[in-house]
């Protein structure tokens, strides 16, 4: 079985609405850091699979499509990572997120990321995170795993539920940190309050493990 399990959306879809393209002000500053990652491969495909990795988020306000009091944000669409850039065809907003049905409602010119639920959780466990950034690399991961960082368990794979919970209590009451996720090949996960901070958070391990 190939590990990457990447790009296999695991969540209650049935919500899925679809909507025009963005407009490049909903996801402008998200786009620049996307950029720069995927410069860096941290965004990319596994290739020969053609799996895209790599997803972001930024929280928002959407009330105007749907009122709730759970966290709503912007994030890459399921299986972008291939595109250098992207634009608004290739962003999506999930309006709402439901943890007991293992369900995503989603709004937008693309189905949502395949890790969407675990972003919310992550924001859930801390209502000043207002990024998630999701990125792949070997280097990275194992480093981060070698010297002991802050991890998810190996025998808990991506896009699951013990995944969302995990990431949850890995992030505890800090508003800002990096995971490493041991059951999921080459995943780390950065958030933060701006997306400078949970930018600066990942460049911070690229620079220090060297390649
Ligand atoms: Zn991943």
């Amino acid at each position: 079985m190939c590990p990457i399990d990447d790009g296999v959306i695991k969540y209650d879809r049935s919500q899925y609405k679809v909507s025009p393209s963005l407009n490049a002000d909903e996801y402008r500053a998200l786009e620049k850091w996307r950029e720069k990652l995927h410069h860096l491969k941290l965004i990319g495909e596994y290739l020969p699979e053609k799996i895209g990795y790599g997803n972001l988020s930024q929280k928002a306000d959407y009330q105007e499509f749907h009122e709730t009091k759970k966290v709503q944000f912007l994030i890459t669409g399921t299986q972008t990572g291939s595109h250098q850039q992207l634009d608004g065809s290739n962003y999506t907003r999930v309006l709402d997120s439901d943890f007991d049905r293992w369900a995503v409602n989603v709004l937008g010119p693309v189905e949502a990321s395949s890790e969407a639920l675990t972003h919310a959780s992550i924001y859930q466990a801390n209502e000043k995170i207002n990024c998630v950034f999701h990125i792949h690399d070997n280097i990275i991961w194992e480093a981060m795993i070698e010297n002991s960082y802050t991890s998810t368990p190996a025998d808990i794979p991506y896009g699951t539920k013990a995944m969302a919970d995990s990431v949850k209590s890995c992030v505890g009451s800090s508003k800002q940190g990096l995971i490493v996720m041991k059951g999921h090949q080459d995943g780390v996960i950065s958030y933060a309050p701006t997306l400078d901070q949970a930018g600066s958070l990942l460049l911070g391990v690229y620079n220090k493990f060297p390649r």
